[in-house]
């Protein structure tokens, strides 16, 4: 699954959501998150986010890790 980290939080562009073919990023108070059982790697949405804060799950930098954890229980806190 690809991944939302910190530059995207009180950013939300939302260029992604448009590249999403599966329309699986959704809007959070504050940043968007991916539902990491609906992603399905296309890549799409990395490149044009223009604070490049998605990463595919394995390349997210270590001080961002957190982040991992957060897209995910943003879906089963709903
Ligand atoms: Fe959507 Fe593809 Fe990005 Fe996953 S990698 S969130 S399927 S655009």
């Amino acid at each position: 699954t690809y991944v939302i980290t910190q530059p995207c939080v009180d950013v939300l562009d939302k260029s992604c959501i448009d590249e999403c073919p599966v329309d699986c990023i959704y809007e959070g108070d504050r940043m968007l998150y991916i539902h990491p059982d609906e992603c399905i790697d296309c890549a799409a949405c990395e490149p044009v986010c223009p604070v490049e804060a998605i990463y595919y799950e394995d390349d997210v930098p270590e001080e961002w890790a957190t982040y991992t954890t957060a897209n995910a229980e943003f879906f089963s806190a709903t």
